[in-house]
């Protein structure tokens, strides 16, 4: 009877184990497929500065326009390209995607090339380790014919961690002359004190802390902007989204801010509602759907 009840065990587990593989394979297979297909299109999202509300650059981000699926969240497709290289494939086309999108939104004019604006893209570890990754963002840049210091590659604080080989693709990125952009950070385990060695230009500090009501919070974010200063940091609040956050934002020091307040990933740059004045934003089927 144990034997049994037993077997029984191990024949559910092999049926979901195998189910799981065989999805796992034919998402695979769909996101091979639809890369060359022109699925994947790159959504952005401008970052501000934080007291003024004057366009700093934007954050590129992935969505998969699956046929019949509606628009696919990254959430949803990125965990599984990194488990293989293809999250390199991808990375290589969002590379080349962003740069060349925001080469030319700058070429058409819409605003002066003495501003400092950048593109932030968002790089897996797995790809970062790579041994081409010099060679895709050196790749990308020419095909642009984009200065390095309008590139930013943001990088979770865990991937130095996990990802050993990255370190030294990281230095020889920022000799290049890119930014480099710690994503996410108050998610790991990176203490206040491992700041100064991140080899970065720029903090995000996530949308869970941001967001935190806790008590302290507050302060742990004020620790963490004033720590990433004295290392010469850059700080951006990731996931702004009511007024009421701002205040305290711009008390404890955040230099810059991404959010739904000031304005929903969309399709494209350039048209973004008026930061300083987010009520003026505009409902469009290109932004992201409000939840
Ligand atoms: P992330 O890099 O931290 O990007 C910020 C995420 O927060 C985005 O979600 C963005 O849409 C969302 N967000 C922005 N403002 C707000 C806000 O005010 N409130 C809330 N609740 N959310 C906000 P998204 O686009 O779904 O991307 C999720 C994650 O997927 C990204 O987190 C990034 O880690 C990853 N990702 C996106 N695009 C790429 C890509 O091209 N390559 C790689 N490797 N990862 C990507
Ligand atoms: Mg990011
Ligand atoms: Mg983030
Ligand atoms: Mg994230």
């Amino acid at each position: 009877r144990a034997k049994a009840g037993g077997r029984g065990r191990v024949e559910v587990f092999d049926e979901s184990l195998r189910r799981q593989l065989h999805d796992r394979a034919q998402l695979e297979q769909a996101i091979r497929d639809g890369l060359p297909a022109g699925e994947f299109v790159l959504y952005y999202q401008p970052v501000v500065d934080m007291t003024t509300a004057a366009l700093q650059g934007y954050e590129a981000l992935l969505r998969w326009e699956r046929p019949g699926r509606g628009l696919v969240m990254p959430d949803a497709f990125i965990p599984t390209a990194e488990q293989s290289t293809l999250i390199c494939h991808l990375g290589r086309w969002v590379l080349d995607e962003a740069t060349r999108e925001f080469a030319h939104w700058l070429e058409e004019g819409e605003i002066g090339a003495e501003d400092d604006l950048t593109v932030a893209v968002n790089i897996s570890g797995r790809h970062l380790a790579s041994a081409s990754i010099v060679a895709d963002v050196k790749n990308a840049l020419l095909a642009a014919n984009l200065r390095p210091e309008r590139l930013v590659l943001e990088i979770t604080e865990t991937v130095l961690l996990d990802e050993p080989a990255a370190a030294p693709h990281l230095r020889a990125l920022r000799e290049l002359g890119v930014r480099i952009s710690i994503d996410d950070f108050g998610t790991g385990y990176t203490s206040i004190g491992q700041l100064q060695y991140l080899n970065a230009d720029t903090l995000k500090i996530d949308k869970s802390l941001v967001a935190s009501s806790r008590p302290g919070a507050v302060e742990l974010v004020e620790l963490v902007v004033r720590a990433a200063h004295a290392f010469g940091l850059n700080v951006i609040a990731e996931g702004v989204e009511r007024q009421d956050q701002v205040p305290a934002l711009q008390r404890v020091g955040c230099d810059s801010a991404q959010g739904y307040l000031f304005s929903r990933p969309q399709a494209t740059m350039g048209a973004h509602p008026s930061a300083a004045d987010p009520q003026l934003s505009p409902a469009s089927s290109l932004n992201d759907p409000v939840p």
